[in-house]
Order: C-alpha cells, then sequence, then structure tokens
C-alpha cells in the first residue's frame, strides 16, 4: 500500500477528472471490499491511486428521478434501511441490506460498491436484476441484465464512475438469502422474485449473479410449478467452502417454491 496515492475529490466533477486522468485509478466507497483486497495484495492490476468517493454528496441518498427512486451509488446499507422510500417502495432491497455483514458493514458499505465488486454473492445483485434496475454512471445508464459480463467482471470502463442506481416505482419483489448465520454469513444462495413481469434473480449459483430464464418463461405464463422445475436446468453451482452444488440446487427450488407462495 505504500506507492499508492490517496485521492480526495471535492465533487463529483472533480472526481471524474481525477479517474479519467490519475493512471491506475480505483474508486473507494465504503472500503468493505477494497480495503481487504488492498490489504491482501490480490488486485489485478494493483492500484496506483485511490479515489474516495465516499463524501461525495452528489453519491448520497434516495430520491425520485423521472418517476423511478434513485438511490446514490455511495449511499450506505443503514441509508436504504432507514430511507421511508426505499422501505415503501423497494422493501426487497431493503430487506437484502438488513442482511448484509451487520451493523458496521451496513453502516460503510455501499450500493455502488457491491456493484463494482460484482461478487457472484453479492446480496443486492439479484434484488437488482429483479426490480430491472438501472445503473447510472458518469457517461452512460446501463440496463442490469447488461453489467455483468463474466465472474467479477462487469460493463464499466477502468475510469467509469457509477453515481447511482434507479429502479422503477411498481415492482413486487421477494426476496430471502440462505447462509450460515444470520449475520456475518456469505450467501449460499440468494433469490429475488416478481411475478408480474416475471422476474427470477439468483446469486451464488454461478460465475454471475442471473435471471433464471427457463423459469421465468414458465412464471410468465402461469406455470408455478414449471418454474420450479425448470429453474435447476438454469443455475450452474459448484461445491466450495460455504456449500455443495447439490444442497444449492435443492435449495433454491425449495426457496423459489416458497417465495412464489408469498
Ligand atoms: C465482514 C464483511 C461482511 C460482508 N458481508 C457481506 C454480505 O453479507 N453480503 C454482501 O453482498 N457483501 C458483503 N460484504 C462485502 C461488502 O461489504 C459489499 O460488497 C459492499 O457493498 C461493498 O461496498 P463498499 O462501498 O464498501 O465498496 P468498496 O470496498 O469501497 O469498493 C468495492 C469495489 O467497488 C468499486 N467501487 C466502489 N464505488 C464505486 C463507484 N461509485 N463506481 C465505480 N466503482 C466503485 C471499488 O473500486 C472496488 O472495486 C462483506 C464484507 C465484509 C468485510
Amino acid at each position: 500500500m505504500r506507492d499508492v496515492t490517496y485521492l480526495r475529490p471535492k465533487d463529483l466533477q472533480d472526481a471524474v477528472q481525477l479517474s479519467r486522468t490519475t493512471p491506475g485509478c480505483r474508486p473507494l466507497a465504503g472500503g468493505t471490499d477494497l480495503m481487504v483486497m488492498l490489504h491482501a495484495r490480490t488486485l489485478r492490476p494493483a492500484p496506483r491511486a485511490i479515489l474516495d468517493v465516499w463524501s461525495l454528496s452528489e453519491l448520497k441518498g434516495v430520491r425520485r428521478v423521472d418517476g423511478m427512486l434513485e438511490i446514490g451509488a455511495a449511499e450506505s446499507y443503514t441509508g436504504i434501511i432507514r430511507s421511508a422510500e426505499a422501505q415503501q417502495h423497494l422493501p426487497a432491497l431493503v430487506a437484502a441490506a438488513r442482511t448484509i455483514g451487520a451493523a458496521q458493514i451496513q453502516n460503510r458499505g455501499t450500493l455502488g460498491g457491491n456493484l463494482a465488486n460484482a461478487s457472484p454473492a453479492g446480496d443486492t445483485l439479484p434484488v437488482l436484476l429483479a426490480y430491472d434496475a438501472v445503473v447510472v454512471t458518469d457517461r452512460r445508464s446501463i440496463a442490469i441484465d447488461r453489467f455483468f459480463t463474466g465472474y467479477r467482471h462487469t460493463a464499466l470502463q477502468s475510469d467509469e464512475l457509477i453515481t447511482a442506481v434507479r429502479f422503477p416505482l411498481d415492482r413486487q419483489v421477494v426476496f430471502r438469502k440462505v447462509g450460515t448465520r444470520a449475520a456475518q454469513a456469505i450467501s449460499k444462495v440468494v433469490i429475488a422474485v416478481c411475478r408480474q413481469p416475471a422476474r427470477v434473480a439468483i446469486g451464488s449459483v454461478a460465475e454471475v449473479p442471473l435471471r433464471a430464464s427457463g423459469a421465468e418463461a414458465a412464471l410468465a405464463s402461469g406455470d408455478v410449478a414449471g418454474a420450479i422445475a425448470a429453474v435447476t436446468a438454469d443455475i450452474r453451482p459448484i461445491d466450495d467452502v460455504r456449500s455443495t452444488a447439490t444442497y444449492r440446487q435443492a435449495v433454491t427450488q425449495n426457496v423459489l417454491r416458497e417465495l412464489l407462495r408469498q
């Protein structure tokens, strides 16, 4: 970490300028993923500069924009949990935020960080897929179903900053995370479901958070049993330190059945 320059932009415009002109620059929001990777020296390529976007007021808050609910990229999970607008319109996102780490992580962790980190186990990511969220950056809008391009890879350019995430106001989405404990647990399986339009989004079962296309097609035609049967072919779980592929297949079907009953 000795050779890393720390940059603190005064506003978003300054941040965008620094990000575009500083070679090897990496954004820092809450630091709950980035600092761990910096200390472990697992970031490739190793960053030469850290751009601290945590305090930028333009990246905070929950507000209405163009008939959608917009959450700033650097808004914390605690901010989302406490937002009356998020509670009213995005209860599944609030439910997901409550499962992330514990209070300390919820106070620092952000939606933008969860997105850019792009872990297949990121708990908000299936929720964003089920809501058809839109990722807003300093230069464009990206539909969430085009955002994850491979294992921990995203559609973002290396100097691109996420500024916000936008959600439609009229979706009924339900969420469930299966982990070892109620807190401080990385997901074995995480699912978000919407009935209308049909969305079945799942994390920790493939190299990216995915939409289960077979299950969605069955659900769209009103075939709930077909959706539950089809979902096992949509996912590609593996055995790892947290679970087994066999368990993930079974629990995905069981949780989907429960969520569709809701
Ligand atoms: C103890 C512990 C428990 C955890 N539990 C969970 C959990 O239960 N569920 C879960 O999903 N995650 C969990 N995490 C992971 C982490 O807290 C989340 O992924 C969090 O949302 C990351 O947000 P952050 O603001 O801290 O990101 P940071 O660490 O600041 O950044 C993460 C990545 O995003 C990039 N980035 C950040 N902001 C932007 C931006 N605006 N534009 C572009 N790129 C950006 C950074 O460069 C970096 O690559 C846990 C982490 C810890 C340490």
